[in-house]
């Protein structure tokens, strides 16, 4: 199956934090990549901004060392690379100065799409947004992307809000969780809207509880001191978490449409229960074989900031009043690996002798690696010797379905392309956003006022003890992460 590719209107994209790492190892090889396809216009345009003091030529050997250095080699092909690198410059603009501002006016045209990309810290965000008004660049149907983190609670989310909807409207902000991205999620979709098969069972009375778990093997290594002010709970649960189990349990939208999707997630983050202590558990890892402990890594003997947290969450609402949703995510776990577990029931009766190998279905949404979706359904196992059951995936790779041929694209060359297309579906919305600090931070808060400390976990494994316990004494299991 060959994907196809609709060109997009010319654009000119102004990349504040063109000289970061963001831009050099997501943005810059997406638009790249994109351009390959045939996507980009031959007159789009890639400003690159940030304050570095480079010309056009030493942008655009940067730009070429993030091709080499982040593009598969199958795609290097010197003569795109040499056309897509004559399409971007540079203009040295600090974001809270006065110079640069009136060259950029200059370079931007007025009769294509203006997107101005956001790829520097959030406490500039509302200084660029000011500066891009007043000097007369941005107008009322230019698109602003902005980067995560959105806040780090629900006072500095609003902040945020406030000072992008000082300069702009809501439906010109692009707000970035590249887990949205993902071809598995919005696969997750179109499993559940474009199929007759799944949406009778959706809801409490056929599902038992639905499992989301985000593990990483990588621990916070050079992002120490920075995650150190975070959290997994901020930096994972609050948005990526939060936005899989969103698309899981929302009801159906009457129109794929940016507004009735949004709406109808905004409804499930209201529903969401308060989190009462005992439904959560906060680890860190120690130090391993694989490096050392968190709090050397954070430089912060005493932290007490969560790389692991797990939870327990209970939805108020007809379709899943009874449906708990566990959500994992952690560091140096035992497997890099993320993906959406919907438990069924088991069947009310079995007509068959169980022999114990069968198992309730389960629909699995893999996220990485090895994006794909798979059905858990038990069948007889094959050859004679009575009726026996055994349990099979139905399995969908997405890279076996498109024939192998074609790397699946990434998150950011997709939503880079939404933006340019105006298409605000795949973003989060201010209130979406303001809904789920509003949730997290009493969680927060709780284990400040307690003092609480995270319990101590292996490198390598999946997580405390304490996390299996959660599920343990409502009689489940986690998927295995170790075997
Ligand atoms: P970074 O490597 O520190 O880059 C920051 C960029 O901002 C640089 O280009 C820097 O260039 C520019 N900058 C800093 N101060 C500026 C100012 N006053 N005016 C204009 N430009 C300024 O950070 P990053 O990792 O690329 O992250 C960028 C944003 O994306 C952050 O909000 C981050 O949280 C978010 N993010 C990053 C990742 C990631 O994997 N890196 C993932 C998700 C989200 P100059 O020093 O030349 O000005």
């Amino acid at each position: 199956m060959v994907s196809r590719t609709i060109p997009v209107d010319s654009f000119d994209l102004v990349l504040f934090g063109a000289t970061g790492d963001l831009a050099a190892r997501k943005i810059l090889p997406s638009l790249y990549r994109r351009f390959q396809a045939g996507q980009m216009p031959g007159d789009a345009r890639i400003i690159g901004a940030a304050r570095s003091d480079l010309t056009d030529d030493d942008f655009r050997t940067s730009v070429r060392k993030a091709i080499d250095a982040f593009v598969s080699e199958a795609k290097k092909d010197k003569a795109t690379i040499d056309a897509f690198v004559a399409q971007c410059c540079y203009i040295p603009i600090d974001a809270k100065g006065t110079g640069g501002w009136k060259e950029l006016k200059k370079a931007v045209r007025d009769d294509v799409v203006k997107a101005f990309y956001f790829s520097v810290a959030p406490a500039i965000f509302g200084d660029l947004a000011d500066r891009l008004r007043s000097n007369g660049i941005a107008c009322d149907n230019s698109r602003l992307v902005v980067e995560k983190p959105f806040g780090t609670d629900l006072e500095t989310a609003r902040a945020l809000n406030d000072s992008l909807a000082a300069s702009f409207d809501e439906t010109q902000i692009y707000r970035i969780d590249h887990f949205l991205g993902k071809e598995t999620v919005q696969n997750l979709m179109a499993v559940r809207f474009a199929n007759v098969l799944f949406e009778p069972l959706w809801n409490e009375r056929y599902i038992d509880h639905v499992q989301i778990t985000v593990a990483e093997t990588v621990g916070v290594g050079g992002r120490g001191s920075y995650y150190d002010t975070s959290g997994a709970m901020r930096d994972m649960v609050q948005n990526h978490l939060m936005q899989l189990l969103c698309l899981t349990a929302m009801e159906p939208p009457n129109q794929f449409d940016p507004d009735r999707l949004r709406d109808e997630k905004l409804k499930v983050i209201r529903s969401l229960d308060p989190v009462e202590p005992g439904d959560v558990v906060r680890g860190q890892y120690k130090a391993g074989s694989e490096g050392p402990s968190y709090a050397e890594d954070s430089e912060n003997p005493d932290s007490r900031t969560e790389s692991f947290v797990a939870l327990k969450v209970g939805i108020s609402n007809w379709r899943w009043k009874h449906t708990p949703f566990y959500l994992r995510t952690g560091k140096r776990m035992a497997r890099r690996h993320s993906e959406i577990v919907v438990q069924f029931k088991d069947t009310p009766h079995s007509i068959f002798d169980r022999d114990g190998t069968s198992k309730a279905n389960a629909l699995t949404i893999r996220l990485q690696p090895d994006e794909g979706i798979d059905l858990a359904v038990t069948i007889k196992e094959p050859g004679p010797g009575g009726m026996r059951l055994t349990t099979v995936p139905l399995d969908m790779t997405f890279a076996d379905a498109l024939g192998g041929e074609e790397e699946i694209p990434d998150a950011y060359e997709r939503l880079i392309m939404d933006v340019i297309r105006g298409n605000q579906t795949l973003f989060m919305r201010g209130d979406e956003v303001e809904a789920a600090w509003a949730w997290t931070d009493p969680i927060i808060q709780g284990w400040e006022a307690r003092g609480d400390k995270p319990n101590l976990y292996a490198q390598g494994s999946s997580g405390p003890e304490e996390a299996l316990a959660l599920l343990h004494r409502d009689h489940r299991r986690w998927r295995d992460l170790e075997g």
